[in-house]
């Protein structure tokens, strides 16, 4: 297994000012998995409950996703949240952690050896048990939310230090780091000795931080924006699968590795859900990849 992506895989409730969806598939690896799956087909590390109904997990399967490292508890993680007129920032309603709580995730044979590892949302302390059985020289980017910064920050930080790249989005990193000003707060992200800080400002694009390097992806001009849940997980899963699908982790293929995530998160956001990510094909997003291009150039 080339990558491995480690999170939650759950129910979502969700109101945006476009509408509203009850017991979606949700959860950071469902959107994670499908959107690097364009690249590369990922091995996943969860925990669902039996409630979880079998045809969600057919729509991973079908996608060549490889749901070997997924564990079943009693009850499936239920995430509830809505949206105001901006949607740039999840308001959350409630979070059911269910068999979350008690998930200790051992890697099948096959996914201890991955190059690319993503630690996706989820407790720091099951991303940390993750990477106990992961090759040292694997690239790990590692995701995370508001929940946790409030919730296990120490173990966050320990988590933190082991990965190569860490995606936040704006609000997460002001809180993570204690500043106001992103590029102080990448700054101090990077001293913790990772090689690059990506923060994500939804509909404005994303930026880029190393310890000498600065770059900004645009914003994808969407005209039909109804749901942003998930269109972090799929800029991580697609930047991560295409950097395990060209096996280079260089500074220009992470570049483009944005652009692609930007790509397919902007894709998602279009419809509620996952519904986006089963129906789109790599011309689709190859052709909003080079509209991504030309939005840059002057
Ligand atoms: P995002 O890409 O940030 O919009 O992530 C959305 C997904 O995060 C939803 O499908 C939720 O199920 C999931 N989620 C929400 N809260 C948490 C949490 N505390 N831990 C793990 N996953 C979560």
């Amino acid at each position: 297994m080339d990558l491995i992506i480690v999170g939650s895989l759950g129910l979502d409730d969700i109101i945006t000012p476009f509408g509203k969806a009850t017991s979606n598939l949700g959860g950071s690896t469902a959107y994670a998995s499908l959107a690097a799956s364009f690249f590369i087909k990922p091995g996943i590390v969860s925990i669902v409950g039996n409630d979880m109904p079998r045809k969600n997990l057919q729509v991973l399967k079908k996608r060549g996703i490889d749901l070997e490292g997924l564990s079943f508890g009693k009850k499936t993680f239920r995430w509830s949240g809505f949206y105001e007129y901006d949607m740039n920032e999840a308001k959350t309603l409630k979070t059911e952690l269910n068999s979350i709580t008690q998930f200790n995730p051992i890697l099948p044979n096959n996914y201890r050896n991955a190059d690319y590892v993503l630690l996706g949302n989820i407790d720091p302390e099951q991303q940390l048990k993750v990477l106990k059985q992961t090759k040292k020289e694997a690239f790990v980017l590692i995701d995370s939310m508001n929940f946790w910064i409030e919730n296990k920050k120490a173990k966050l930080l320990q988590a933190i230090k082991k990965a190569n790249l860490v995606l936040l989005n704006d609000s997460e990193a002001r809180q993570l780091s204690d500043t106001p000003n992103l590029v102080k707060s990448a700054k101090q992200i990077l001293n913790l000795g990772v090689d690059y800080v990506v923060i994500k400002k939804g509909e404005h694009g994303a930026l880029l931080f190393t310890n000498d390097d600065h770059f900004s992806a645009a914003g994808y001009p969407l005209e039909n924006a109804k749901d942003p849940t998930g269109a972090g997980d799929c800029f991580a899963g697609g930047l991560i699968g295409f950097l395990a699908k060209e096996r280079k982790t260089d500074l220009p293929t992470i570049k483009k590795g944005i652009v692609y995530g930007s790509a397919i998160a902007s894709f998602c956001t279009e419809k509620f859900g996952v519904e986006n990510l089963i129906k789109i094909n790599l011309d689709d997003i190859k052709e909003r990849y080079e509209i991504f291009r030309k939005i840059r150039e002057f």
